[in-house]
């Protein structure tokens, strides 16, 4: 297992924001990752779990404790016919065109998501009217508590709009299997080519950022639709900027600090709260050392 200290964690993030970690793990077996867990726990250091950190923001003045990355994880398998099993680290767009290729429908929604099979699952990550609880069977989670490996089933997880019932402070997932539903391969994939080119089409691909900024409020009232009503896609500061493409996406014009987007959503959250009377909750995750004003605007969030 690759194992760093001083690693600044930037380079693992689509926001390319974000300090130092004093320890970066990179795990590539199950084993390793619990072992590591019990290691970290007899140290009494406090640890974190990323994933592709494209739903993370880290802060630029660093991380306390250890970071366990997990995209070494790269493990998958078709053990049955409609069966897939992924490790942790998968990346989406590759599992879905690998789905696509094997004639497997349901992942269809999944390639234009740039995050990993494990932070899919957290997060119950979706797009094109689809989301992870629609094909997942069972996850395999590293239970740091009991230092037992469990599989909990689709039940368990308690999937909502954009969560699970997993707590990546408690449980890490190792693996997912996936059932899926045997279909045209060229079907399949043209529907998947169609969900890639519509990314294409429709979000700041070239800038880096970590997708949606807010969750939807309604299902009918997308965030994106809230802030460019309110005038969102005007907003800017320092080097940090609303995409002029989609308002709900925070773009990283070069060098931005994580002061700069923290003031930037605060200001997106008022924008709205100021023409609709709705509070945005936002979709990201945060990881290290922030202050007031991120507890400010992620106060109240499920
Ligand atoms: C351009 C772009 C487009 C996007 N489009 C979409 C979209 O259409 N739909 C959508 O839902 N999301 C979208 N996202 C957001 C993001 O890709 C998803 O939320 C994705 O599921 C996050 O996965 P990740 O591996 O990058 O997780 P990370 O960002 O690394 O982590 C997210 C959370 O999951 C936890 N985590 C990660 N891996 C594990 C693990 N193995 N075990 C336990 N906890 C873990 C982390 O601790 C953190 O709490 C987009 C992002 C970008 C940059």
């Amino acid at each position: 297992m690759e194992e760093t200290s001083n690693s600044p964690l930037w380079r693992y993030t689509s926001m390319k924001v974000g300090g130092e970690a004093r320890q970066l793990f990179l795990p590539t077996h199950a084993e390793d990752l619990v072992a590591l867990i019990e290691r970290l726990k007899r140290e009494g250091q406090p640890w974190h779990v990323l994933g592709g950190g494209s739903n993370m923001l880290i802060s630029s003045d660093g991380v306390d404790g250890a970071v366990i990355r997990m995209t070494q994880m790269t493990s998958l398998t078709n053990p049955e016919a409609d069966l897939l099993e992924a490790d942790a680290g998968t990346r989406l767009p590759h599992l879905a065109k690998f789905a696509a290729s094997l004639g497997l429908s349901g992942l269809e929604f999944a390639v234009g998501i740039p995050g990993t099979v494990g932070g899919a699952v957290v997060m119950n990550a979706g797009a094109h009217g689809s989301c992870m609880s629609n094909v997942l069977e069972s996850a395999t989670v590293a239970n740091a508590e009991s230092g037992q490996v469990e599989t909990l089933t689709n039940e368990q997880l308690k999937f909502q709009y954009r969560s699970s019932a997993i707590d990546p402070s408690k449980h890490i997932v190792l693996s997912a299997r996936l059932r899926m539903r045997p279909d045209e391969a060229s079907k399949i994939q043209a529907k998947t080519r169609e969900n890639e080119e519509y990314r294409w089409r429709t979000q700041p691909l070239g800038w880096p950022n970590l997708g949606s900024t807010f969750k939807n409020p309604e299902p009918t009232r997308s965030a994106g639709f809230l802030l460019d009503q309110s005038g969102a896609k005007e907003l800017k500061e320092g080097h940090a900027a609303v995409s002029a493409v989609h308002a709900n996406f925070v773009i990283n014009l070069g060098g931005a600090h994580t002061n700069e987007i923290l003031q930037l959503l605060r200001r997106m959250q008022a924008t709205v709260q100021e023409k609709y009377q709705i509070r945005l909750h936002p979709e990201w995750k945060t990881l290290g050392r922030f202050g007031e004003l991120e507890r400010e605007i992620w106060n109240g969030n499920q």
